[in-house]
């Protein structure tokens, strides 16, 4: 999943506080998981601002609602005429969500609540760890299912630096080195041999170095075209 937070409430007040309608949509994947961005988020969020208001005496009609998915056509559609009659749309879904919007609001400007900041997994309720880089290219199946560019702390591909200490990286000791991680799986697995393996160079260009990258599925591209 997609993981952000909400950003500071004063960034939010700065950024909102000279528009007169304000919509607060929420979104109820990914970042209404993380509790930054969801129906009750927006909820939330919209009451603050309304008091905020009220005791700036600035004039605000301030509005929230939420949709299923904000990067999605099929949820914006039946909505997309109202929010365009706000004078500011502040979406609280990560940063697709605002990028998409954007791009099919009109001159309605869409400002961002969430800071977006990684794909990650949720261990424990409350907990949210990054677990992947979306490099475009995943190498998995080499390093026992832990990524070496998301988790190790320098994205080394091969293996520690001189800094992992007892199983921790040598940026933080709350952080576990990823190639000790990675050695101690292979153990398990049975596989540490891979690890010898002489790899070919790492070609980067499915990654975002290689600029904004696009996925087609061609049999649902097919469908569409022949509709
Ligand atoms: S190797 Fe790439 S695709 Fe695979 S988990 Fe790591 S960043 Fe994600
Ligand atoms: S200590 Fe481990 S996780 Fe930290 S930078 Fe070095 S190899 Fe990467």
């Amino acid at each position: 999943m997609i993981v952000g937070q909400q950003k500071k409430f004063d960034e939010i007040w700065e950024m909102v506080k000279g528009f007169r309608k304000v919509m607060v949509l929420g979104c109820n994947t990914c970042i209404a998981v993380c509790h930054a961005g969801g129906d009750k988020e927006a909820d939330a969020l919209a009451s603050m601002l309304k008091i905020k208001a009220a005791n700036e005496k600035v004039s605000m009609d301030v509005s929230h609602g939420a949709i299923q998915r904000q990067c999605e056509n099929e949820f914006f559609t039946p909505v997309l005429e109202d929010l365009a009659k706000y004078d500011l749309v502040l979406s609280i879904a990560c940063g697709v969500g605002v990028n998409f919007l954007s791009a099919r609001i009109g001159k309605t400007p869409v400002y961002p609540g969430v800071n977006t900041q990684f794909f990650g997994g949720v261990p424990k309720p409350g907990f949210f760890e990054e677990l992947c880089g979306g490099c475009g290219s995943c190498v998995l199946n080499l390093t026992g299912g832990i990524c070496p560019i998301a988790r190790c702390s320098k994205s080394l591909m091969n293996g520690p630096c001189g800094g992992t200490n007892k199983g921790k990286c040598e940026v933080s000791q709350d952080i576990d080195c990823a190639w000790f991680l990675i050695v101690e799986r292979m153990k398990q697995l049975g596989t540490l041999e891979k690890l010898f393996e002489v790899q070919p160079p790492r070609d980067w260009s499915g990654s975002f170095h290689g600029g904004p990258r696009r996925v087609v599925v061609e049999h649902l591209r097919d469908i569409e075209e022949k509709q």
